[in-house]
């Protein structure tokens, strides 16, 4: 059973004790508190699997093979981040933003041809996404994967929610598209921390096989962290494959 589910069916059986009991009125505040307090930590963890599985990394790998992931292209800088992906022999999987598709329609194409692995990320990455409805959910999904496919590829089957977000509704709509959830657990905060070393000493520390690093190619500050990462991973012999790979699960559709 889903964490969510065993939460709330825990918090509604306090409920009815408390109730016969007749418990003081703070006991109530406090397992409502407790409760939102635990929801609200699952919706931003995704690596918790509160409301969905999802892959935050592959644990059984032995090897050092790691996957890079890029988030919010296609975006001016990913030519940059694709030029560094092909001088150092890594190939990465990119999620991609549908609104950002139809503004680079060629990087897109690019990154296809160079053989990395695309994802959806939704169409417009809406700062309100924690808040749509399954359908608007489900319409932002399928509009990317639409932009998505190509001669090339066929329907995407990766997702990347918005900021890691998932909730009740990410998880219904999902189970109708039928993608699987790719998370990550090696967060670079590249979009947080403004000083390239730190960004880079803080993956260095959690990099270990099998890993799923989240980095987004929509700055320059993180291509010239991307360079410094990519020849640590170089020295320390990683091989840096797709998430499909590294989990061996399809990314498209048959
Ligand atoms: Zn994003």
């Amino acid at each position: 059973m889903l964490k969510h589910k065993f939460t709330a069916a825990l918090f509604v059986l306090l409920l009815l004790v408390f109730i016969v009991l007749n418990v003081e009125w703070w006991l109530y505040l406090l397992i409502f508190l407790v409760f939102i307090g635990l929801t609200s930590w699952g919706s931003f963890d995704i690596r918790l699997n509160y409301f969905i599985k999802a892959y935050s990394s592959n644990p059984n790998e032995k090897s050092r093979r790691i996957a890079l992931t890029f988030d919010d292209g296609p975006h001016e800088m990913t030519e940059k981040v694709l030029d560094l992906l092909l001088k150092y022999n890594a190939k990465a999987t990119f999620f991609c933003i549908g609104n950002q598709i139809e503004k680079h329609p060629e990087i897109l194409q690019r990154v296809i041809k160079e053989g990395h692995t695309v994802g959806n990320h939704t169409l417009s990455h809406s700062k309100s996404f924690g808040f749509f409805s399954t359908s608007q959910v489900k319409e932002e999904i399928e509009q990317t994967d639409t932009l998505l496919q190509n001669k090339t590829i066929k329907k995407p089957l990766f997702f990347r929610p918005p900021f890691g977000v998932t909730n009740p509704n990410v998880a219904k709509a999902i189970a109708q598209t039928g993608h699987s959830v790719i998370g990550w657990n090696i967060r670079s905060l590249d979009t947080v921390i403004d000083d390239e070393t730190k960004i880079f000493q803080r993956i260095k520390k959690k990099v270990k096989p099998g890993g799923i690093v989240l980095l987004h190619d929509t700055s320059l500050k993180t291509v010239n962290v991307l360079e410094q990462l990519l020849l640590f991973l170089q020295s320390e012999k990683y091989e840096m494959i797709t998430v499909d790979k590294l989990l061996n699960i399809s990314a498209y559709e048959n």
